[in-house]
């Protein structure tokens, strides 16, 4: 089967489109034809080359699409069916079966790679392999042949042409208010940086009651929108930001989620904490950054826990989510932006220079 895809062949070169060879599923595979495909910032990262991944790959991994082949033993999905991918996992390592695949024993191997645990790859160019599973899906492409489990199927009310980052961006921002935080009603929760993670955590704070939903981003679009979702009080970070976010909370957040990565932010996300209070961090920061971290600061009951993907379990999170966004509660259409699936380096300057929150790439004959 042919494609077109989009390589990152790269640091500060475009994107190259080409047309590639997939292989036809294997027993435990699916083909899937994309619709549409968000960009995430963890794509942005690896493109330039700050997540140690080698290129050239197809990157994109907020795909949603139409199933059009299955491998022979696969059961939960079938040809026509809509599905959203998220991210791989093995299925039976202790944390696969605890419910945790984002925490898999061969999480790394299976999305960081761009190949199959045993090195191979569905993708061809040329007769080449291409890397193309990157976080199990390498979605920036028109088909793609991943492994089942990272394909889930979702209601066909739900629109495809922007459902793709329900798999990233959406399980990752309210899955960590919801089930890593799981705060109390009526709880004081502060959300550093509101791209698309953090928006979805001011929707995941919504949805869980909390009191005050306060939300941190030097760009005042960005905090236009996280009110408009409901956040109760929204920030600029300068010099006064921890005292600010202290008297809102009389004392202090009880739970932070830091989604910028940037050292400052993360080193203030604990600083902010009443007592007890968790901060979860979701934004990557490059290998090897180091933040100053105050000890006292983590006494009487606060910490800091890194939170990935949204502690979700993806074939059941991700169709609560999709209902969710059909009944209303859910409306992150408000930050997403179209773009043809052409226009893909166009999209990336835009998410880079922030003028847009969530890109959405659609494929051409959609
Ligand atoms: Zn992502
Ligand atoms: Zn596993």
């Amino acid at each position: 089967m042919q494609g077109l895809a989009a390589i990152a062949v790269a640091r500060d070169a475009p994107f190259r489109f080409a047309d590639v060879t997939l292989d036809p599923p294997r027993p435990d595979e699916v083909q899937v034809r994309i619709v549409s495909a968000g960009i995430c910032h963890t794509d942005l990262s690896a493109k330039d080359e700050l997540l140690g991944i080698p290129l050239p790959m197809v990157l994109g991994h907020e795909g949603a699409g139409v199933v059009e082949a299955v491998g022979s033993s696969v059961r939960h999905v079938r040809a026509g069916d809509h599905v959203v991918l998220s991210g791989a996992s093995c299925g039976i390592c202790r944390n696969c079966h605890s419910g945790l695949p984002s925490y898999c024993d061969e999480f790394v191997a299976r999305n960081m790679t761009g190949l199959r645990v045993d090195g191979t790859t569905p993708m061809c160019l040329d007769g080449e392999p291409l890397p193309g599973l990157f976080c199990g899906q390498s979605s920036f492409a028109t088909r793609v042949v991943v492994q089942a489990r990272t394909a889930v199927k979702i209601d066909p009310a739900m629109p495809l042409d922007i459902a793709g980052p329900i798999g990233c961006a959406l399980v990752t921002g309210v899955g960590t208010v919801q089930n890593a935080l799981k705060p109390r009603p009526g709880s004081c929760i502060a959300i550093f940086g509101v791209g698309a993670v953090g928006l979805s955590a001011v929707l995941g704070a919504r949805l869980c009651g909390a009191e005050r939903i306060i939300a941190i981003d030097p760009q005042a679009a960005r905090l236009d929108i996280a009110r408009s979702l409901g956040a109760t009080d929204c920030l600029a970070p300068d010099a006064d930001l921890v005292a600010r976010v202290r008297e809102l909370t009389r004392g202090g957040a009880d739970y932070v989620v830091e989604c910028s990565g940037n050292p400052a932010a993360i080193e203030q996300a604990i600083a902010v904490l009443a007592t007890p209070g968790w901060s979860a961090q979701v934004g990557a920061p490059p290998v090897g950054t180091h933040v100053r971290l105050d000890v006292g600061a983590v006494g009487f009951g606060r910490g800091v826990r890194g939170v990935v993907l949204g502690e979700a379990n993806p074939q059941t999170y991700v169709p609560y989510l999709v209902a969710l966004h059909l009944r209303g509660e859910l409306p992150f259409d408000r930050f997403v932006t179209a773009y043809a699936f052409a226009d893909i380096d166009r999209a990336v300057a835009d998410a880079q220079t922030g003028a847009v929150v969530k890109p959405v790439l659609r494929m051409p004959g959609v």
